[in-house]
């Protein structure tokens, strides 16, 4: 099934037909009940729509719907349809269920992300997972990011700044609190392990889910 099949499904929605024979320009699905292929201004995502000639009935009730699938974030399977907040991507993200699933996020609230979700595509929680950030297609495991997350909700809790930690120069304030907390020589060790993360998708995923 595609990403709009199992949307549709797990909603119970029913989508309108027309009757164009082709290749769905989203999905890749060939169907006859099509829809002729048009984009709005809100379409500047050309690079994401592949050649087909129609719009099947389920990614046209997408493109129809486009403005509740791009400002939130969701967790879809074949059963569960469920949008959240920021303030709740880590539950979601860390209690996943163990069976197929796709995962948006967003940091903007404005991009058409769905666009590319038949490509974050996931049998199972465990291994390398895909989520969708927007347009960004991150690939990570969860136990590390768990570990990335909780070593930064440890630095949080010290009242370390996210500027400070997305860009691993600490302000000096800062580093006296690890200092303070623990040692000098741990506090460097600290801050060492913080520059190494820098421009990693995983760390800046974490980041953004952390309070
Ligand atoms: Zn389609």
């Amino acid at each position: 099934m595609t990403f709009s099949e199992t949307l549709c499904k797990a909603r119970n929605i029913t989508p309108e037909t027309s009757n164009l024979e082709g290749t769905c320009c989203m999905c890749g699905k060939h169907t006859t009940n099509g829809f002729k292929k048009k984009f709005g201004g809100n379409f500047s995502t050309a690079d994401f729509v592949s050649n087909g000639d129609v719009i099947c009935p389920e990614c046209n009730y997408i493109v129809s719907n486009s403005n509740e699938y791009r400002r939130t974030m969701y967790y879809l399977s074949d059963d569960t349809f469920k949008t959240f907040k920021k303030k709740d991507i880590k539950e979601i993200i860390f209690n996943l269920p163990d069976k197929p699933f796709y995962l948006y996020l967003t940091q903007t609230w404005q991009k058409i992300g769905w666009i590319r979700m038949d490509q974050v595509y996931n049998d199972t929680v465990k291994g390398t997972i895909k989520i969708l950030l927007d347009y960004d297609i991150i690939e990570c495991n969860l136990e590390n990011l768990k570990n990335v997350y909780d070593f930064i909700k440890s630095l949080r809790d010290l009242k370390i700044s996210k500027t400070d930690l997305e860009s691993g120069h600490f302000e000096m304030y800062n580093f006296r609190k690890l200092k303070d907390e623990y040692d000098l020589f741990k506090a460097r060790e600290i801050l060492e392990k913080v520059k190494s993360y820098v421009g990693n998708p995983i760390w800046d995923l974490a980041l953004y889910i952390a309070d």
